[in-house]
């Protein structure tokens, strides 16, 4: 028998999509909250959000007439007119409250923008009540008792009270951090949880989620390319976790998971942080909103980018431009982290900052490609004292190279060292002009279908450029003529399928310069000069010097620090005499 399913089945079905947990109901309620433009924004949960949700805001409110439209089942004030192209709010698909309503006790209690009075509607599971009188300031109340209760099979899915709550608040601060200017509070199990006031520094809200360290060790990144604009933090390369977590993205104020995102941090961080590891980050992309489909899933936190290719490598330049203008400050913090707090008797731990504030000082950089005018170093150079590396005193061990700086004591891990400024030079020769190429004894014939062989056709100038020499071969295949001559005896139908799908996912030829950058980064490690051997005085002060200089140089090429440093104040606490 077919028949059409009641309305309340209906709602029940979706509830199981929009709100599969309390943290879901939450950040709906949370979202229409802040697409009422409300200045502040405060929730409460008990066990969890299981027993009772609320959301309070004083934003433009619902007008009695339309208290039980709200409810019904996509019904929105959000899409003005009917395409899904321009969408600008958080909320559009009118679900929301209808499948809440579905699955709990839910009450609406509002005053609109202008009104003399506010009302109140109820639903409970599915049975919507009438609209009654009641009192409250501008703005909407929203409480959602029993979440489930009339639904056992998805009862039995929520996790215990500690881990729902855990996964709401997080939700909660995920869409704080994209709102500064709103004020948000949580209360759990009648106990303030977390709050965070209005602020017109968005580091200042990053800071109340992430805690204060993130605003110290962190750097700013800020970069717009076409029409695209990317802001936020990016912490330290040091400053690293375990998961991925902690690695905030946003797309036009919504916080997303996606995949190219992560994807695009990792290629941002690439040699920075050590595989594995995770670096702490917030970041806002905003794209207009046509380029951008966030109506993938009811939940939303999924999107589609019609241009995935560009909004890569914004974040990825960006993210390497903020990184290296920091040169190495990025190693000192964490890298000395250990070995001081080691040495600390009853030390907090807490990363030395010292040498992280000077870094702006640094900023007179020696010109690398030069030889070493400086004397040889010896302990009357006072010159080399003042700089942040310090003057030379000793190689220890064949392996590290002490110096004394203007306030302490610097040991390079001298292999460590040298192959980051190999990799650098090289990345610089890179960057400089076309890569030396080979032609190849018989040019290679590779089938891509025609999709594919059209795709690297048409971006045959660009690829040249890097080295790769091809064109059109058939309709079918594209013919190889020349590689870069760093990639040696390379798998040239391997390299060039491994492009095409490159350029169909993401419109751009990431495998080749990746590969090259691989290749400079496995001769700059097998170049470099090994630990165990003797280095003159000039040597040691030249390789300090270029470090000064070159970006990234805080870690090796495989994200372990190439320096430490102990200040003159850690080395008196270490004998007591401070
Ligand atoms: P959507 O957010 O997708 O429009 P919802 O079911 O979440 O769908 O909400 C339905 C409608 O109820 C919204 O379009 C809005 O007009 C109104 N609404 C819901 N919550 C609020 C609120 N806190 N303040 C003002 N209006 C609200
Ligand atoms: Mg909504």
């Amino acid at each position: 028998m077919l028949r059409r399913l009641p309305e309340a089945v209906v709602n029940r079905i979706a509830a199981g999509e929009v709100v599969e947990r309390p943290a879901a109901a939450l950040k709906e309620l949370v979202e229409n909250a802040i697409d009422a433009r409300a200045g502040r924004i405060d929730c409460g949960l008990r066990a969890g959000g299981a027993a009772w949700i609320s959301v309070d805001d004083d934003g433009a409110g619902i007008a009695r007439d339309d208290l039980a439209l709200a409810l019904e089942r996509h019904a929105t004030s959000k899409l003005a007119d009917d395409d899904l192209v321009d969408i600008r709010t958080l909320g559009f698909r009118g679900e929301a409250l209808p499948s809440i309503g579905a699955v709990s006790r839910l009450t609406i209690t509002s005053r609109a923008e202008g009104a003399a009075e506010a009302w109140r509607i109820a639903v409970d599971n599915g049975d919507v009540g009438a609209v009654e009188p009641a009192a409250r300031a501008r703005g909407t109340r929203v409480e959602a008792a029993g979440l489930f209760r009339a639904v056992p099979a998805r009862l039995k899915f929520l996790k215990s009270a500690r881990a729902e709550y855990l996964a709401a608040a997080d939700m909660l601060k995920r869409l704080a951090m994209a709102r500064p200017s709103v004020a948000f509070s949580l209360e759990h199990d009648g106990r303030r949880a977390w709050a965070s006031p209005a602020a017109s520094d968005p580091l200042a809200r990053l800071a109340d989620v992430l805690g204060a360290e993130f605003a110290e060790n962190s750097v700013p990144v800020a970069l717009e390319a076409d029409g695209l604009s990317l802001s936020g933090h990016a912490g330290l390369p040091t400053w690293h976790r375990g998961t991925a977590q902690a690695q905030y993205l946003f797309v036009n104020g919504r916080p997303v998971r996606d995949r190219l995102l992560q994807g695009a941090v990792r290629a941002g961080y690439e040699e920075l942080v050590p595989r594995g590891r995770f670096p702490v980050l917030a970041l806002f992309l905003d794209v207009p909103p046509d380029r951008v489909d966030v109506n993938v899933h009811p939940a939303k936190t999924e999107i589609r980018f019609r241009d995935g290719g560009r909004v890569r490598s914004l974040i990825v330049s960006a993210l390497r431009r903020a990184l290296a203008e920091e040169g190495h400050r990025a190693a000192a913090p964490a890298a000395a982290a250990p070995l001081v707090g080691r040495f600390r008797p009853g030390g907090t731990g807490a990363p030395p900052l010292e040498l992280a504030e000077r870094a702006s000082e640094w900023q007179a950089p020696l010109d690398p490609g030069l030889p070493p005018s400086a004397p040889p170093p010896a302990p009357e150079a006072p010159d080399a004292a003042g700089l942040p590396l310090g003057a030379v005193r000793a190689q220890l061990h064949d392996t590290y190279i002490v110096a004394q700086t203007g306030d302490g004591v610097v040991l390079v891990d001298q292999h460590a060292a040298h192959e980051r400024l190999v990799l650098e030079r090289m990345r610089r020769a890179l960057a400089d002009g076309p890569p030396p190429r080979q032609a190849l004894l018989l040019p290679e014939v590779v089938e891509l279908g025609e999709a594919g062989a059209e795709r690297l056709a048409a971006k045959a100038e660009e690829l040249g450029e890097l080295g790769l020499v091809l064109e059109r071969f058939g309709t079918e295949a594209v013919l190889v003529r020349e590689t870069p001559a760093a990639l040696g005896e390379a798998d040239v139908k391997g390299l060039v399928r491994d492009l095409a799908d490159d350029l169909a996912e993401h419109g751009l030829a990431l495998t080749l310069k990746e590969r090259l950058e691989d290749v400079a980064a496995t001769m700059a490690c097998h170049g470099s000069v090994r630990a165990g051997r003797r280095l003159g005085a000039q040597e040691m002060d030249a390789l300090l010097r270029e470090m000064e200089a070159t970006p990234r140089s805080g870690q090796c090429n495989h994200g372990r620090p190439t320096y430490v440093e102990l200040k003159l104040a850690d080395i008196e606490r270490l004998f007591g005499r401070r």
